[in-house]
């Protein structure tokens, strides 16, 4: 096969693992060798290491980023009758943990440019009626990016509204807010953190992990994430909690990663900034056909990791089925905006009620961006864009 027809992967975790195997097998190893299963030492190590790492007083592990944001919300005493605003333009999962609460997702627009919830549109539905008493604010941070967190968390206090950053596509990101830089996850009152495998610090398999400043809501979390069980006494149940424990393997192979996660963020960010000035030289910026990601602030240089790379194109239908024929790997992160799902039709939203997020799902396609990305594989995608539209 001629290199220039190599397949180029969305996504490589072969050879990723490849790369740190001796030490992932070696951390699962050891749990097996102590059998130590559920919580206990390894996962206790874990959120030490990932607080610290996030630059936030608790982390509690738990068993996905969906039930992050479920326990998350549980825990600020989200239920029945509530409103909380987000963005319908994310996974499934941000409005999913809220309506499954018996919650009300209310959806504002996205930003054009950035793809994260708008302030500006925040702040029109909270002047306005609203169909439910807003409790809580879920930012997410989308593909990597940061959304604007210090308007979102003035008109949250204004309010008196909590917040849950959806930081699942955003380890390692750095917020540069009023009050400094500082990592998302730590801004609102939870940050809530996905090791789904194709996350950047992807684990074997599923695992989350919430952050808490407030010490009793972090004791609270933690205890509802073992059946709202009391920390001392067993069998005595101060909440009705759950299941939601991350497991022991998979806080194991967490650690291993860990140290190689800036290295990999770096890489993402360097392939990110390759595609800016590869498509930018090709003339399809210049000539409307596809415009390049956004990055709102270039001069802090930790303030993106890249989770995706995501063009709006011209004929973006015409482009993913050409890139799939040319086994280039791509996909469209979200083909359509949550208020029109069909299991939130109750909800009661129509076409052309959130025109930016509409026209976001019509145009965007995701990009390979993953960090073992080479030269001549970044070479190929750029060269199978461009020519589909010669
Ligand atoms: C992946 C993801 C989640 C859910 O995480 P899981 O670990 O897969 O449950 C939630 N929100 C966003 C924005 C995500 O990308």
């Amino acid at each position: 096969m001629p290199a220039e027809k190599m397949p180029v992967p969305l996504l490589d975790l072969k050879a990723q693992f490849d790369s740190i195997k001796p030490q992932v097998m070696a951390a699962v190893e050891q749990v097996f060798d102590n059998q130590g299963f559920i919580l206990g030492p390894t996962v206790a190590q874990a959120e030490k290491t990932l607080a610290q790492y996030l630059g936030v007083p608790e982390a509690i592990g738990v068993s996905s980023g969906s039930d992050a944001l479920l326990l998350s919300l549980m825990g600020l005493g989200v239920g029945p009758g509530d409103g909380v605003i987000t963005t319908p333009f994310t996974f499934f999962a941000t409005a999913g943990a809220v309506y499954r609460l018996g919650a009300r997702p209310i959806f504002a627009d996205i930003d054009p440019e950035d793809f994260n919830l708008d302030p500006a549109k925040v702040e029109e539905l909270l002047a306005g009626p609203l169909p439910a008493k807003p409790k809580a604010i879920i930012p997410v941070h989308l593909f990597g990016q940061p959304a604007r967190m210090d308007r979102i968390m003035e008109l949250a206090r204004a309010h008196g509204l909590a917040v849950v950053e959806d930081a699942a596509q955003a380890i390692g990101a750095r917020y540069p807010g009023a009050a400094g830089v500082a990592p998302v996850g730590g801004l609102g009152d939870t940050g809530c953190f996905s090791f789904f495998p194709s996350k950047n610090l992807g684990a074997a398999g599923d695992g989350g992990l919430i952050t808490a400043s407030d010490p009793e809501l972090a004791a609270k979390l933690r205890s509802m994430r073992t059946h709202g069980s009391h920390p001392k006494e067993k069998y005595r149940h101060i909440y009705v909690g759950g299941n939601f424990r991350l497991d022991a393997m998979q806080a194991a192979v967490i650690m291993a990663k860990l140290p190689r996660l800036s290295d990999w963020s770096d890489a993402r960010r360097k392939n990110a900034g390759d595609y800016d000035r590869m498509f930018a030289d090709s003339g399809l910026v210049n000539k409307g056909l596809i415009k390049t990601p956004k990055r709102l602030w270039p001069e802090t240089a930790e303030s993106h990791v890249y989770n995706q790379y995501v063009l709006r194109a011209r004929d973006r239908d015409g482009l993913l089925k050409h890139l799939q024929g040319d086994k280039i790997g791509c996909a469209v992160y979200y083909p359509t905006p949550l208020h029109m799902l069909e299991c939130f039709a109750d909800l009661g939203y129509r076409a052309g009620d959130l025109p930016v997020a509409e026209a976001a799902a019509g145009e965007v396609i995701a990009i390979p961006v993953y960090p073992e990305l080479s030269p001549a594989q970044k070479e190929r995608v750029v060269e199978a864009i461009a020519a589909f539209y010669r």
